[in-house]
Parts: C-alpha cells; sequence; structure tokens
C-alpha cells in the first residue's frame, strides 16, 4: 500500500504515520526526519536544507525530490510506504505521479489555533525521538527513555506563523489536487490520538474493499 499523509504542520502527521505503519507493516517516510538527520550530519544536502528549515519556509523542491527518489529505491519500499510530509507542493506531487500511483491520500484536519498551541509545547527526545507535549510531560524529561527533551528549533512561536503561511499557500492546494484524482480521505486531527488512528485505518479498509 503506497499512502500519502497530508496536514498542516502540528496535525499529528508524524505521530499517526508511526501508529499506521505498526499496522501496515510498510516503512514510514518523513522527509522532515531525513532533512533533520542531514542537518545533525552536516551533510551537503544538511547544510543546504538548515536555512529554509529554521525559517519555517520549504526546502526547495529538488533537493527533496532527490532525497525521496533515492530512498523509495530502497528494499523496504517493495511492498509500499506512507509518504509523511511528502509531497508539500504541487510540483512535488506531480514528479511522485510519475514514480508511482497512490493507493490513498490521508488529510488530517486541523484548525491553526489547535496548530499554534499545539507546536509551541510540542518536546522531543533528542536521544530517542519520541514526541510529547509540555502539558503531558511536564517535568522535561522523556517518558521513553528519561533523557532531557528538546523543541524543535521551527517550533519556536515566529517560525510556527511563517509554517502555517507556507502550509497555506504551497501545500494546501494538494487536497484539490488530490480530491481530483479521487484519492483524498479526510479525518478530524482534533479528536483523541486513538480515535483518529481508528479512523484513518478504518477509512483505508473501506478503501481497499
Ligand atoms: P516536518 O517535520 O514534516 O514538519 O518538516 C520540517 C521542515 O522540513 C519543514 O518545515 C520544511 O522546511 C522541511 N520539509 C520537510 N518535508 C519537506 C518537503 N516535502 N518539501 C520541502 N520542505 C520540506
Amino acid at each position: 500500500m503506497k499512502l500519502i499523509f497530508l496536514g498542516p504542520p502540528g496535525a499529528g502527521k508524524g505521530t499517526q504515520a508511526e501508529r499506521v505503519i505498526q499496522s501496515l507493516g510498510i516503512p514510514q517516510i518523513s522527509t522532515g526526519e531525513i532533512l533533520r538527520r542531514a542537518i545533525k550530519e552536516q551533510t551537503e544536502t544538511g547544510r543546504r536544507a538548515q536555512s529554509y528549515i529554521e525559517s519555517g519556509a520549504l526546502v526547495p523542491d529538488e533537493i527533496v525530490l532527490a532525497l525521496v527518489e533515492e530512498r523509495l529505491q530502497s528494499p523496504d519500499c517493495a511492498n509500499g510506504y506512507l509518504l509523511d510530509g511528502f509531497p508539500r507542493t504541487i510540483k512535488q506531487a506531480e514528479a511522485l505521479d510519475n514514480i508511482a500511483r497512490m493507493d490513498a491520500v490521508v488529510n488530517i484536519q486541523v484548525p491553526d489555533e489547535v496548530i499554534v498551541e499545539r507546536l509551541s509545547g510540542r518536546r522531543v527526545c533528542a536521544a530517542c525521538g519520541h514526541t510529547t507535549h509540555v502539558s503531558i510531560a511536564k517535568d522535561g524529561i522523556c517518558p521513553v527513555c528519561g533523557k532531557p527533551l528538546t523543541q524543535r528549533k521551527d517550533d519556536e512561536a515566529s517560525t510556527v506563523r511563517n509554517r502555517l503561511t507556507t502550509y497555506a499557500q504551497q501545500t494546501r492546494p494538494l487536497i484539490e489536487y488530490y480530491e481530483k484524482q479521487g484519492l483524498l480521505l479526510s479525518v478530524d486531527g482534533c479528536l483523541p490520538m486513538e480515535e483518529v488512528t481508528a479512523q484513518i485505518l478504518s477509512k483505508l479498509r473501506e478503501r481497499q474493499g
């Protein structure tokens, strides 16, 4: 099964993707994660991408497309994959259309005011990658591995505003793009986490018949 998870930053794409891949047995491909790793390792791609990410802009299409094309050639992608945070522009979507036919596009809907609250409170464990919220992990310690939690640089308030504008201008048009292809499945991302996962899995099952 080849899937895309679409939605504004903070909609819960990454969290839901992690849960859904466990049921479907396909890899999760997060372009944001690949880019953050490249920055951490200061690879050529990482150095080129860094300023875009930190300002809340999108990394240029050619950089992201090269990463995705390479990743999709890995043997673990042979039976499908879940694209989390890709495509984010019409150009990326068109390029993907030339690579493979998707089975469904899951659109996780969350209003702007909820997003700002979620992202400004989001904390990530630098050691194990677990993502949580300040309202849950009040002591600043990762509930999974016990290491200190950190805030993603692009989750700071000024950058969050830029990311929302970027989403509205460049990524939101993809909803119509995939609706026209008959691939869109929309879910309410404000429901409790377990219910969102259940909705996604049930809509995917329905789709598969
Ligand atoms: P994410 O973890 O998906 O929120 O992505 C974090 C940041 O990485 C985004 O704000 C963009 O700067 C960059 N990024 C991730 N995926 C893409 C993409 N498909 N196209 C362009 N930039 C991306």
